[in-house]
């Protein structure tokens, strides 16, 4: 039973089609998504409508990386003979390139994980370094890592961390590794070799999803104008797209078909922040480079909440659209599958966690009732003192040592049921990432990125094409929100 079923404002029901689909294919509302009021529907590009395979672009993106920091900057060799560990970094984390450290926050922004290098930090280490302070993660020397693209970043960053500590490189100190592996991630994007390798290998880098084409064309049909809003420049575009999408579809032979508006190389978030004059692409109608938010609603005749944006970039695509132009926006997450699968895998753990925590609760509740009751007895023994008959002080005493052995017992007993609960904690958040745990929470608090996601994403999903599977004009609902005191405990 989720804390939905037994809240006392219930939620809308769901209707039957939606109710039916496996977890992996819906649309995970946050806020209520009325489809008929939106006129005109984004798509961001990369790790959005094309997913990569991972870990092998990311891995791609590590080596030709280090490569760049041997042959440009000077590194050691040592660096090439590193391998790109898939299970090392996870989305949402924070790297401090002042200390070598990558970090953990929960929604507080407090660290609640880390590690420096590859080597994982302890409570006391954590303790000394940040104290139990919010972090202010804008501040110089700090990196978000908020997209699927910066993973292979925090872990390269951690390897050369581990080469300076062990003596095989050399350098002022982290935060000039930190500066060096930002700049050959961003040489490694733009200087076009990924990105023709990634072409040259695009069956192999960028699977299709039969779902994909259906679900542009089925909002298209519904009346909606469809636009794509991307990073990304044109040729890289039009490569990717026209794998994905040329040929799916008689009446939609080329992929600029599906869309009334392309926009490449648009310099999101500056994009939602500035006003940039378009480009038109020579031999492109309807395509341009560039361009701003406001330019882009006059284009589409849609404004604000009559827009919905698909992106996967907690910043970039969701947190400055909704924030600055008051979009609508659906984040991708393309780690939800694999989250998904695990919940279920261990559903069964969970329910003991669940049953273990009340227990212990339970348990702390009735030893501190005994522990007062213990203490009144201590304290009337005290006031009444001679004036208690000797059965009287007998009959007291024979209490308060019945009652500090069971408060003693029931103390030794939540003892034990935090024991069983830290070590089923443990294994359960270990399959999730052996070093960080689940993505969205650390025990029972959520993360920083859970939170980003809660404050701005009107609704998440793992692919584009489970749009397919929704009615382009009915809502989408998200539970209704309800404080503690409106849940049946
Ligand atoms: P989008 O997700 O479709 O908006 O596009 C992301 C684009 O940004 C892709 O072309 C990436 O190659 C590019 N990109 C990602 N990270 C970096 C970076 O660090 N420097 C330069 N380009 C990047
Ligand atoms: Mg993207």
């Amino acid at each position: 039973m989720t804390a939905w079923d037994s809240a006392f404002l219930a939620a809308p029901p769901l209707s039957e089609a939606e109710d039916r689909l496996p977890p992996a294919h819906k649309l995970f509302a946050l806020r209520t998504l009325p489809m008929g009021e939106i006129r005109a529907i984004g798509f961001d590009m990369d790790h959005t409508l094309a997913r990569y395979r991972s870990p092998e672009i990311d891995d791609l993106a590590f080596k030709k990386s280090a490569r760049l920091l041997v042959r440009d900057r000077g590194y050691s060799p040592w660096l090439l003979e590193q391998d790109y560990d898939p299970g090392f970094a996870v989305r949402g984390l924070v790297l401090d390139g002042l200390r070598g450290n990558l970090l953990k926050l929960s929604r507080e922004r407090q660290v609640v994980r880390a590690c420096h290098g590859s080597r994982p930090l302890s409570r006391p280490e954590l303790d000394a370094t940040y104290g139990r302070r919010r972090l202010s993660t804008a501040a110089k020397g700090f990196r978000n890592i908020d997209t699927l693209f910066e993973i292979p970043e925090s872990h390269l960053y951690a390897r050369l961390v581990d080469g300076l500590d062990g003596g095989h490189l050399k350098a002022e100190n982290y935060l000039q590794l930190f500066q060096d592996v930002r700049w050959a991630i961003d040489t490694a994007h733009r200087n076009g070799e990924m990105k023709a390798e990634i072409l040259e290998h695009r069956d192999f880098f960028i699977p299709r999803d039969p779902q994909l084409a259906l679900a542009l064309d089925r909002l298209k049909r519904s009346g909606k104008k469809l636009f794509l809003l991307t990073n990304s420049e044109w040729s890289f575009t039009d490569g990717v797209l026209g794998h994905l999408l040329n040929g799916q579809d008689e009446a939609r032979p080329h992929w600029v078909d599906y869309f009334d508006l392309v926009v490449v190389s648009s310099r999101k978030p500056a994009f939602f922040l500035e006003t940039p004059e378009p480009k038109p692409l020579e031999g492109h109608p309807r395509c341009f480079s560039g361009g701003h938010a406001a330019w882009l609603e006059a284009q589409l005749g849609a404004q604000g909440e009559e827009v919905l944006y698909v992106g996967d970039h907690i910043y970039g695509d969701v947190l400055r659209s909704k924030k600055n132009a008051s979009w609508r926006t659906l984040l991708l997450v393309p780690e939800l599958e694999r989250e998904l699968r695990l919940l279920e895998a261990r559903a069964a753990d969970l329910r003991e966690r669940y049953r273990l925590e009340t227990a212990r609760r339970r348990t702390l509740r009735r030893a501190s009732v005994l522990h007062d009751q213990w203490q009144r007895n201590r304290a009337r023994r005290h006031v009444l003192g001679q004036r208690l008959s000797a059965e009287a002080t007998q009959a007291l005493d024979h209490e308060a040592t019945q009652l500090a052995a069971s408060t003693e017992a029931l103390q030794r007993r939540a003892e034990a049921q935090r024991l069983e609960l830290e070590g089923l904690t443990r294994s359960v958040e270990a399959a999730f990432n052996p070093m960080w745990g689940p993505t969205f929470r650390d025990r029972d608090e959520l993360t920083r990125f859970a939170d980003q996601i809660q404050q701005f994403a009107c609704a998440y999903t793992g692919k584009v094409g489970n749009l397919y599977m929704y009615d382009p004009l009915a809502t989408v609902y998200a539970p209704l929100p309800a404080l503690p005191h409106e849940r049946r405990m």
